[in-house]
């Protein structure tokens, strides 16, 4: 789960992390209040979306102009008139895609001046099984850019999970972004307290881009950009209540309901799947035949028939979806379970696209026999590579 940036500061800030001042808001009445009651004589307007690059973006129409999703204002009434434009826009940048995304909230921050801009996140990082610290002194830009034309100025410091961050540790990421006091030991404290942070929420990323050091010499977290490991969702609901449901995807939302490990692609193909390894392999050999998945669907081992009956629903809502392949290995789910709730969902539904169907498994033969005798039109397979050939020919004719 992802949550916006002036949410993660406030997570940060209980942590004892450096933040500016700031309100979230969500009219331009409230950005005149918001600005007034923090004083200036600078101060940030900033799009709360769920995506970065937001200072290199640019809103759509009706407010087209090259002023971004982050803007300084020096009065009240600019930050007014930025807020005005900016709320209600869609704001496209280089993470959100072409269609862009809705402003709806701002955040109004008092403006810091900045004398370098760091870069700094935490990760999970699965080759040494360890979280690890990534800093670097060329922060503010594309990090993405930085790892492919300067590598030698990164540096990846994973933290031994039973020591936490050392001394040492945190020296070396203060040596590596070149601070001098006071920063340098803020900075040693700040990589204890996000450490902290980011095993205590059970976080799967940190990033803080830029992470400055200001012209009196003290550091700032500038912008925060944190995600959550939902499978420990459970033990933080003071996490949860921060989720903005209008920032995901409404196949995912629902699918989370259900309890069903479901991600929305960019394919034709609706995959309808038990197990994430065949889900997987089911991926791959569609992309093997020509065509694209259009989601990741994990219905799990003991799933009902409601449960069925809603991710195939889920599939077919999809318009990018042009054919569907159910491909089950019945081991404690059963294929008659599954072949209940896809015909229960067609009758509901309807089924506008070819359908290819193969079961194996705990019982098969019952399954096979509901879908026969369901009048349905669905082309039986027998084996995945059959089934994957089948559905993209389907699709792809
Ligand atoms: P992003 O573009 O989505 O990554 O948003 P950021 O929060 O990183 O802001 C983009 C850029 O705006 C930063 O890299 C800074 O250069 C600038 N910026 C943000 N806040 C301030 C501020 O308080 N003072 C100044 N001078 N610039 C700021
Ligand atoms: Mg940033």
């Amino acid at each position: 789960m992802n949550i916006h940036e002036y949410q993660a500061k406030a997570v940060l800030k209980k942590f004892g992390a450096p933040v500016a001042s700031g309100i979230a808001i969500y009219s331009a009445d409230e950005a005149e209040k918001a600005a007034t009651e923090l004083g200036g004589p600078l101060w940030v307007v900033k799009s709360q979306i769920h995506a970065g690059g937001r200072g290199k973006g640019r809103f759509k129409e009706p407010v087209a102009g090259d002023k971004g999703g982050v803007r300084l204002a020096r009065s009240v009434e600019e930050v007014v008139e930025n807020a005005r434009q900016m709320l209600g826009s869609t704001l496209v940048t280089k993470q959100t895609g072409p269609a862009g995304k809705q402003v709806n909230r701002l955040y109004i921050e008092a403006g810091a001046d900045i004398a370098r801009e760091l870069y700094l996140s935490l990760l999970v990082d699965r080759t040494v099984g360890q979280v690890a610290f990534v800093v670097s002194t060329e922060g503010g830009m594309d990090i993405e850019a930085v790892a492919e034309e300067t590598p030698d100025k990164i540096l990846t410091l994973p933290i031994d999970p039973q020591a936490g961050v050392t001394d040492a540790d945190a020296g070396k990421l203060a040596d590596t972004l070149e601070l001098q006091e006071p920063a340098r030991s803020e900075m040693i404290e700040l990589a204890k307290i996000l450490y902290e942070a980011f095993t205590s929420k059970d976080m799967s990323l940190l990033e803080i881009n830029p992470l400055i050091v200001m012209e009196d010499g003290h550091i700032r977290v500038l912008d925060a950009k944190v995600s959550f490991d939902n499978n420990a969702l459970f033990r933080h609901p003071d996490i949860v209540e921060l989720r903005d449901e209008t920032e995901e995807d409404e196949k995912e939302i629902e699918a989370s309901k259900y309890d069903l490990a479901y991600i929305a692609l960019d394919g034709t193909i609706g995959c309808m799947v038990n197990g994430a390894g065949l889900a997987m392999a089911t991926m791959d050999i569609i992309k093997l035949y020509g065509a694209e998945p259009a989601n990741f669907l994990d219905v799990g081992g003991g799933a009902s028939k409601e449960k069925v009956t809603a991710a195939f629903k889920i599939i077919t809502a999809d318009p990018n979806v042009k054919g569907i392949l159910v491909n089950i290995f019945g081991g404690i789910m059963r294929c008659d379970t599954i072949a209940e709730g896809v015909v229960a969902a067609i009758k509901d539904v309807g089924l506008e696209v070819p359908l290819v169907v193969r079961l194996e498994g705990t019982k098969v033969e019952e399954g096979k026999k509901i879908l026969n005798e369901s009048g349905l039109n669905v082309t039986a397979a027998d084996d995945l590579d059959d089934a994957a050939q089948k559905i993209v020919k389907a699709v792809n004719g």
